[in-house]
């Protein structure tokens, strides 16, 4: 609770702040509406879920004879939380032995932290997990997964050189033979427009249905906050070559963009596995609706 607070403060503050300043002038009015349209895409809601909240915050304020800012405030929490609701669904890993997860985004969007991160909250469940060193791209980015798995005591699987697919290959069978329960597959940072890479990657899905043809069981998306609105092409674009089925949306802290949330949830639902809101390992959230929405109100 504390921590997703302290880690949304920015984005709270454009919303909440926008709204105190706006609420502590006057009475609601449609110039206080329009006021608050442009504070909501600000914290980039995008046009789409902006106008939605608008209209219903109108709706309300005409049925239920809103009066104060606190009204208007709840009414605006309970109107955000109908749009993002849809959006939590935790990961479950307990379907398929082993559970594959590959992860996919942009190059410094998180991949690597998060594979991190992800890895000790499956531990923590009592899951044994297996890390595929799949961005074959960057030597530096294989280092940073090999010494994260010796200090974290967890297997790393890696080739010098070689393609990703082969590497996420070789580490589900050896997943297989250790019985370990997670295999966390990395892959090379790519761009949506770099479109021998987006083939490339949707072959690397390919090759793991071949290793296993259940799998993958989660192919994620690992996307920036800080990008706002370019999320929405991104999920489109990864999920027309590997089929998205989850997202982990990183560096929430760092931003007030927190209302990308809203307009992934309008534009192109995916489930929001996980939220980051810092750089500890405790700062890879599952994402609660409820939670967030309070958080970014309190
Ligand atoms: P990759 O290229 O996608 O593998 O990205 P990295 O995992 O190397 O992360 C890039 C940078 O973002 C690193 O400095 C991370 O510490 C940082 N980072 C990742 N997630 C978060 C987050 O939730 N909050 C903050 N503040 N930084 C993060």
């Amino acid at each position: 609770g504390e921590r997703l607070k302290a880690g949304l403060s920015r984005t709270r503050q454009q919303l909440g702040g926008g709204l105190a300043s706006l609420f502590g002038r006057r009475r609601i009015d449609e110039e206080l509406l329009e006021e608050l349209e442009s504070t909501l895409l600000m914290a980039d809601c995008g046009v789409d879920a902006t106008t939605h909240l608008i209209d219903e915050l109108r709706r309300r304020w005409k049925r239920d004879k809103l009066e104060t800012a606190d009204q208007l405030q709840g009414a605006l929490a309970d109107a955000l939380h109908e749009i993002v609701a849809p959006l939590e669904a935790p990961l479950q890993v307990d379907g398929h032995h082993p559970f594959i997860i590959m992860i996919a985004g942009v190059n410094g969007a998180g991949k690597t932290t998060s594979i991190g991160k992800l890895a000790k909250y499956f531990q923590a469940q009592g899951k044994s997990v297996l890390l595929a060193a799949g961005d074959t791209f960057r030597a530096a980015a294989r280092e940073q997964l090999m010494t994260w798995g010796e200090r974290n005591n967890v297997t790393v699987i890696a080739q010098d050189g070689g393609d990703a697919a082969a590497v996420i290959f070789d580490a589900i069978n050896a997943a297989r033979a250790r019985g370990i329960d997670v295999v966390l597959a990395d892959t090379a940072g790519r761009l949506p427009t770099q479109l021998h890479l987006m083939e490339e990657i949707a072959k690397v899905r390919r090759v793991i249905a071949k290793a296993e043809p259940s799998g993958p069981h989660e192919a994620i998306l690992v996307l920036d906050a800080n990008i706002g609105q370019n999320a929405l092409a991104q999920v489109k674009a990864f999920d027309a070559a590997i089929g998205v089925t989850g997202l982990v949306l990183t560096k929430l802290d760092g931003t007030a963009k927190g209302g990308v949330v809203a307009a992934i949830a309008r534009q192109c639902p995916k489930p929001l596995r996980f939220i980051g809101v810092g750089e500890g390992i405790d700062d890879l959230q599952p994402f609660r609706a409820r939670e967030f929405v309070d958080a970014l109100f309190a």
